[in-house]
């Protein structure tokens, strides 16, 4: 049995408010300890947005009730809320800034509204950016011009993971994460096994942002896999019914497969228990000053062999795109602070459990 400490995802899409029937705060912290993750880190795009003081007490009222595993909330970058957010930073995870993408009352159309954000945010707390290829290369430079250290959400791109490892090599305050999914999948996959045609609609499972890529930039991933400060589920499930739609959202699940699949990868010698312990514990917990929790830690059977399959998780959303992939190592005992929260295969703290890390 492999001991490890409490993973630490700081991408999480929790869903509540507004979307429950997709996820919750309990849903997603049982799927969180389930896999060995017991301090998620809660992403603003919900419905409404987490982007003042009103919502932001909307979505901590709902984890304080409802989580099981520790959590952080981010606040939304708006048009308008630069000035508010300086006040609340104190109670968030951090500051999300969509640079890229547009969603909804979290749009910044253009750099002037980038500006007071990086003005008025405190330097000492954390800023993430979904920015991909050139936005982000634009992202960097405003950490370079306002001197503040910026997180990168998910990279995928080769092009992404060198201009990082430049920026860094000149000291500029740039760190970033990885998903799973983009160093597992490449566009090329179908994340469903073979044999079980949906015909066309079975591309509504393939699509994420950033797009799965190719398999060069999967390459330049993993060979430089000592720029990538975080491994990041970026969890977002959506129901299997609303993937195989004909107008399916982009997001995948993840926080249930994170582990085995690294720990797969340490089995076939491309990874170390060293890069999981840097990587998914000591990086984010100094990137997003999380505090460490006494008396937790994870237990693994690094020897068991078994197939994934969406039937066990916690998550509501009923799939995975790593449906049938033979992993081995599972997670079969969790302590936190000090309680078993997990073990063998079931969740044993109550709702409520989980404390912000904020508080
Ligand atoms: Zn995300």
């Amino acid at each position: 049995m492999l001991k490890l400490p409490g993973l630490i995802d700081p991408h999480v899409h929790v869903r509540e408010p507004g979307q429950t029937h997709k996820e919750d705060w309990d849903t997603v912290t049982q799927a969180a300890l389930a896999g060995g993750v017991t301090t998620i880190l809660a992403m603003p795009n919900t419905k409404p947005p987490i982007f003042d003081n009103s919502t932001l007490d909307l979505a901590l009222d709902a984890a304080k009730k409802k989580a099981r595993c520790d959590y952080g909330q981010f606040l939304g970058a708006g048009p308008d809320n630069a000035d508010i957010l300086p006040a609340l930073a104190d109670k968030a995870a951090g500051l999300k800034m969509y640079l890229d993408s547009t969603f909804g009352e979290l749009r910044l159309d253009d750099m002037t509204l980038w500006m007071p954000h990086f003005e008025n945010f405190p330097k000492s707390a954390p800023i993430v950016l979904h920015s991909e290829s050139r936005t982000m290369a634009a992202g960097i430079l405003f950490a370079a011009v306002y001197d503040r250290p910026v997180h990168i959400a998910h990279i995928s791109l080769k092009e992404e993971v060198l201009l990082i490892k430049a920026a860094k090599e000149r000291g500029i305050k740039v760190t970033c994460e990885v998903c799973p999914h983009h160093l597992f999948l490449t566009a090329a996959d179908s994340p469903l096994p073979k044999g079980e045609g949906l015909g066309a609609r079975v591309n509504g499972r393939t699509e994420v942002r950033p797009r799965l890529a190719t398999q060069k930039d999967v390459d330049a991933l993993w060979a430089n896999l000592d720029v990538i400060d975080c491994f990041a589920t970026d969890h977002a499930p959506h129901t299997v019914e609303e993937k195989d739609s004909d107008n399916p959202p982009p997001g995948f699940p993840g926080l249930e497969t994170l582990l085995p699949l690294i720990l797969t990868a340490v089995d076939a010698g491309r990874l170390t228990l060293d890069d999981i312990i840097q990587k998914s514990v000591i990086n984010p917990r100094k990137i997003f000053n999380i505090p460490e929790q006494p008396e937790t830690w994870i237990e693994v059977d690094e020897t068991v062999e078994y197939e994934i399959k969406a039937a066990d998780q916690f998550t509501k959303c009923n799939w995975t795109p790593f449906e049938g992939w033979k992993v081995k190592g599972k997670v079969k005992k969790v302590v936190l602070r000090g309680q078993v929260a997990f073990e063998d295969g079931k969740v044993l703290v109550e709702k409520g459990y989980g404390k912000n890390v904020r508080a």
